[in-house]
């Protein structure tokens, strides 16, 4: 996964083309779009219903599937067919327990596929994935764009939570898949609507905070501004927790009243569920500018009517626990940047939550200034979309994203070394090939072994994939040409392909074929605080690990040796003499106890090794010269 991002200056990109890459804010709670108008300005497209965001909300009904407004206008009454708030669930297990904590909150079903990935089941028992969902929100914010800009727009830029994982970030990219929509990149949320600040060109300097708080994530990103380039210094967040969280709390407040007053639970009744959420979302938002609400549900259970007033007060007291679960993230990510809250120049805030007065609050205490809102809260994310696809369509050429590689990529060579071929920092896309070969005579196998860390050996990093390529055509060890490729795509995601370059005989069954296997790692999800701490202990372990890689360098190389003699004593053992077999044997035995010592840790000493394996091809060689010398013998 990618960890840090920089904006540079634009270099030129692979994708360049005239017609329009519109940015969609894919969002939890709303979705919007963006496109660069003829000013070269990013533009919000509103919807038919003149609004600038539509509901991320999908319903299905009879043979009709409605997306945004018109889906939730009928939540009431179709509960169990209306699918909001899925992207939490995009690219998760069943077993989840973050899937596991929405099974209740949700008027919808969970249930696990095949697979073990949570799905959906709508009442006629079809099963929905959420990129099926993901993927009409799409097309509706496509339409959105097609209507406005009358084009057919088939290309956009996609935002998704920083902390999404490889697999969710591509279950997003195949949401478009499915509607025919290319989506040239993924890009976080707070990193692009740092971008829409950015635009911004008055601040030429300085270290901003993006505080995102949307209807289901918050992400914290510190982000150093210097002559126009920008660099995300570290992220940090929580993918659960979001606006919905406030809604559940005013929810459950009004649950456990009723209870207490009736003896009537609700919470399995899903109208009724559906209905007070949707009162709570509104209590929520008219708290920011009332000192109380009134939450008036009549009929809400056979003649039993709610009718309770909640305080702006009694309101911001229960929130806090869940305000104060910013705090934490908030503080790692400073330090991450390896900054103090001090340093922080100013806050910009993002995601709909932020319009909240105690979030604004407990960010101003927290930063100890008041945060900026120049950029709307509610669009930031998806102007920044559409500025990064004026630059990969080419309308825009002062700025671009440009990701790095936060831990070394490489594969396991000979001995349990670590190979990287791409090191870490490299801005991605980035590909790189390296070539390699067997290291045993015959050999027609070898196992791909693909590993994310900076250690000398594999054991001490990441395990990411792995993978095997066959039908080596045998052939002395070395001569094989197996070129072994990375390919990190813009969006972060890793091909790994190995391939035999040796052409086949003619007499082969695979000749004229090519030998190439290919995998795609998915979910490396390391977070910033374990790369970090990979990091520092590969700078903590270097001189050991430069010692390390000595001592292993030579257990290899005393394994090939062993392996020659071993293959000499095959060949040639019948015509030795009984003594110089054993001894040979002896010689072989004793350089593969010591390197089995050296694997396990138990010695490091290779100049032992070292004469072993002198004395072992000394021994075998001597073994060998007596047996040419008695066939000369015998021949004449
Ligand atoms: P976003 O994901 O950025 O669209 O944010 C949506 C979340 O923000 C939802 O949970 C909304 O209920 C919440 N929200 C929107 N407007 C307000 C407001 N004025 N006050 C409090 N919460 C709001």
């Amino acid at each position: 996964m990618i960890q840090t991002r920089r904006i540079l200056p634009y270099i030129s990109r692979r994708f360049k083309s005239n017609s329009t890459v519109i940015g969609i804010d894919l969002g939890t709670t709303n979705s919007a779009v963006a496109f660069m108008n003829s000013k070269n300005q990013p533009q919000i497209i509103e919807n038919e219903e003149g609004k600038r965001t539509t509901p991320s909300i999908v319903a299905y009904k009879q043979n009709d599937i409605l997306v945004g407004l018109p889906a939730k206008r009928q939540a009431l009454i179709n509960p169990e067919n209306t699918f909001f708030a899925t992207k939490r669930l995009i690219g998760r297990k069943f077993t989840d327990p973050e899937v596991q904590r929405d099974l209740d909150n949700v008027s919808y079903k969970i249930i696990p596929n095949n697979s073990n990935d949570a799905v959906l089941k709508s009442t006629n028992n079809q099963t929905i994935s959420p990129s099926e969902i993901s993927s009409k929100i799409l097309e509706k914010m496509t339409s959105i764009a097609n209507n406005y800009l009358d084009e057919k727009i088939d290309k956009a830029v996609v935002t998704v939570p920083a902390y999404f994982n490889d697999s969710q970030r591509q279950a997003t990219k195949n949401s478009g898949k499915l509607i025919g929509l290319d989506i040239l990149r993924v890009i976080n949320e707070p990193t692009a609507a740092a971008l829409a600040y950015g635009c911004d060109k008055s601040r030429k300097e300085g270290i901003i905070a993006v505080f995102d708080f949307g209807g289901g994530t918050f992400d914290i990103s510190i982000l150093d501004i210097e002559d126009g380039v920008f660099e995300v210094r570290a992220t940090n967040g929580n993918t659960h927790l979001g606006g919905e969280d406030f809604d559940i709390l005013i929810m459950n407040w009004i649950l456990k009243k009723f209870k207490l007053e009736t003896g009537i639970d609700l919470s399995n009744d899903r109208i009724a569920i559906q209905r007070i959420r949707e009162i709570s979302e509104m209590a929520k938002i008219e708290l920011d500018h009332n000192e109380k609400f009134e939450i008036n549900l009549p009929f809400i259970s056979q003649d039993h009517h709610i009718n309770y007033t909640i305080t702006s007060s009694e309101f911001d007291e229960m929130s806090l626990p869940i305000i104060e679960k910013c705090i934490d993230p908030v503080k790692r990510c400073i330090k991450d940047a390896d900054l103090k809250i001090k340093d922080i120049d100013e806050v910009l805030l993002v995601g709909g939550m932020t319009r909240m007065p105690k979030i604004r609050q407990v960010v101003e205490e927290l930063f100890n200034k008041k945060p900026s809102t120049a950029v709307n809260p509610d669009e930031a994310v998806a102007l920044g979309a559409a500025i990064q696809g004026g630059v990969l369509s080419g309308h825009m050429k002062n700025v671009v994203l440009l990701d790095v590689t936060p831990l070394s990529l490489g594969i396991e060579t000979y001995g349990g070394i670590f190979s990287p071929l791409i090191p870490r920092n490299s801005a991605v896309p980035v590909k790189k090939e390296q070539i390699f070969s067997t290291a045993i005579d015959g050999q027609t196998g070898v196992e791909i072994r693909c590993y994310q860390g900076e250690r000398t050996l594999v054991k001490d990093n990441k395990l990411i994939g792995q993978f095997k390529l066959g039908n080596i055509p045998k052939g002395p060890k070395g001569t094989p040409q197996i070129s072994v490729e990375f390919e990190i795509d813009a969006d972060g995601i890793i091909n790994v392909s190995a391939s035999d370059k040796t052409k086949y005989p003619k007499d082969s069954p695979h000749y004229g074929k090519p030998n190439k296997v290919s995998i795609q790692v998915t979910e490396i999800g390391l977070t910033d605080s374990e790369v970090e701490k990979m990091i520092k202990e590969s700078e903590s372990n270097k001189l050991k690990d430069q010692e390390m890689r000595k001592v292993y360098e030579h257990a290899s190389r005393g394994e090939i040796l062993v392996t020659d003699t071993e293959i000499a004593l095959i060949q040639f053992g019948e015509l030795m003499e009984e003594k110089d077999k054993e001894d040979t044997k002896t010689a072989i035995d004793d350089a593969k106890n010591l390197i089995d010592d050296i694997r396990s840790n138990k010695t490091q000493d290779v100049n032992l090794l070292n004469n072993k394996l002198n004395e072992m091809q000394k021994i075998c060689m001597e073994a060998i010269k007596k047996v040419a010398i008695k066939q000369q013998q015998e021949e004449t």
